[in-house]
């Protein structure tokens, strides 16, 4: 049975992206790449939340595996839960699907897919998301000068002498919106233009793929053809020594052949721990933006903005609040506003103040039941450029010691649980180990202003995806 699909509404979408930013990261990303990217969301009402999946095996992985993460996201985002109901594309996969007469078959309805319409047609289905636009992106003090060099870039593809362009700033102030729209805004002007968009993640994932199956030479042809690489979180590279190896040489390829590069990291590049030298000399050649956090006043015409785009009517004073009271990132402002979206379009609330107010008071105070520890590693880990693997291991090398402890500061911070316990998460160490490790965190932290800056972020970072 086909049905039309539905037209999906971008505050459903919104949502949607809101679920998979949370599941994002607890997961890594090759899990996600595979079973939550090729996800589509069509539909959520009072009672459900409609999913787009390839095909039954695959409702039936993220019933098996992913279950409760899905779950807690949906919740988190919408303030209450769903019934997830899981549709399938029409396709010959599904004619033969050993899953036919399993208990899923009643939540599983077949559906013409939704054409989706993307520029990038790669082997790795990346893709740039066509709503990150120079037009929706508010411009402050805080981020002109990165808007000028991405824009000039944007216009001037072949020809700008900013090559490398890297933009620096803390998580959630804007940078990967800024690099797509630098992508899409090319590819609006030259339809032809290879860009290709990926985190460092997936390059380094793409990467190791590659040497696994024996086609590194496939891989280099791929990332060697773009006319435009858009790299994301750089920082990513640290300690990653083969992956900066290869793209050492990708970039001074590239470089070469007049192609253009734009990378992005959440520090300077000078601050990143283990990154090359040589790497770092190539970085020289380019040019350096940073984007800091929003001003109030820019504060309050992002929001004026999402609310145009999403056609949301929240009253001035609402806004105001918000704007005065969230004052650390973008991303912050925006969960804010789906909360009020979603208690607005499901439990016919008012947007009022008292709503705005238990929305910041939420956002504001971490739910120390809900993070976990291993959450808390994995995110450090990464932050690091490690595996959590490491910080569990007996090992003493420098930048893993302090992870380690970071990890252990942020876990006090951040959970309810005893030294013990976080302890025993540590490959079992004991109590006064982790209080000295705690110690020395925050000693460093009243010494060194860029480390203490960084704690702080990560500690943001986890407590607003709890
Ligand atoms: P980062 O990559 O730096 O962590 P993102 O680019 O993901 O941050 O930004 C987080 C969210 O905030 C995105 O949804 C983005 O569209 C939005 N955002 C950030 N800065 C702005 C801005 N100046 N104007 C409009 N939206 C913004
Ligand atoms: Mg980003």
């Amino acid at each position: 049975m086909s049905t039309a699909p539905p037209e999906i509404s971008t505050e459903t979408q919104t949502i949607w992206e809101s679920v998979l930013g949370i599941i994002k990261e607890n997961i890594n990303i090759r899990s996600y790449n595979t079973w939550f990217a090729p996800i589509d969301i069509l539909n959520i009402d009072s009672d459900y939340m409609e999913l787009q999946v390839p095909n039954q095996f695959f409702s039936e992985w993220i019933e098996n595996h992913y279950a409760k993460l899905l779950k807690n996201a949906v919740t988190q985002t919408l303030g209450e839960s769903r019934k997830i109901k899981y549709y399938v594309e029409d396709g010959p996969l599904n004619n033969t699907s050993p899953y036919e007469e399993t208990e899923h078959q009643e939540n599983t309805v077949h559906l013409n897919a939704p054409s989706k319409s993307n520029y990038t047609s790669s082997p790795f289905y990346t893709r740039i998301n066509e709503r990150y636009l120079f037009d929706n992106f508010v411009i402050g003090d805080n981020n002109r000068f990165a808007v000028a060099a991405s824009r000039a870039i944007a216009d001037n593809l072949g020809k700008s002498h900013y090559n490398p362009l890297i933009i620096y700033g803390g998580t959630g102030l804007g940078k990967t919106h800024l690099i797509q729209a630098i992508g899409n805004s090319v590819l609006q002007k030259a339809p032809g233009t290879t860009v290709y968009y990926a985190s460092s993640e997936t390059f380094t994932s793409h990467f190791i793929n590659a040497i696994q199956q024996n086609n590194v030479s496939n891989f280099s042809q791929f990332y060697r053809s773009c006319d435009l690489l858009l790299l994301d979180d750089i920082h990513f590279f640290s300690n990653k020594g083969k992956t900066q190896e290869e793209f050492f040489h990708t970039f001074n390829d590239l470089h070469q052949n007049g192609k253009h590069i734009v990378l992005t990291s959440d520090r300077p590049i000078n601050e990143l721990e283990a990154l090359e030298e040589r790497l770092i000399s190539r970085f020289k050649w380019g040019l350096v933006v940073d984007i800091q956090p929003p001003d109030y006043e820019t504060r309050l015409a992002i929001l004026r903005n999402k609310c145009d785009e999403s056609e949301l009517d929240i009253p001035g004073d609402v806004l105001e609040y918000l704007a005065v009271n969230l004052e650390d990132n973008v991303r912050e402002l925006e969960g804010a506003l789906t909360k009020i979206l979603a208690q607005v379009t499901f439990t016919a609330a008012e947007p009022t103040l008292n709503l705005a107010r238990q929305i910041v008071k939420e956002i504001a105070k971490p739910d120390k039941q809900f993070l976990n520890i291993d959450t808390i590693m994995e995110h450090v880990a990464s932050h690091y450029g490690l595996s959590p693997d490491r910080l569990r291991a007996k090992i003493r090398k420098k930048d893993i010691v302090i992870a380690r402890q970071v990890a252990m500061y942020l876990s006090k911070e951040l959970t309810k649980h005893t030294l013990v316990t976080i302890g025993l998460h540590f490959g079992g160490r004991d109590h006064a180990t982790v209080l000295h490790s705690i110690e020395k965190v925050i000693k460093t932290m009243q010494e060194d202003d860029a480390f203490k800056q960084r704690v702080n972020a990560m500690k943001k970072h986890l407590s607003y995806n709890r």
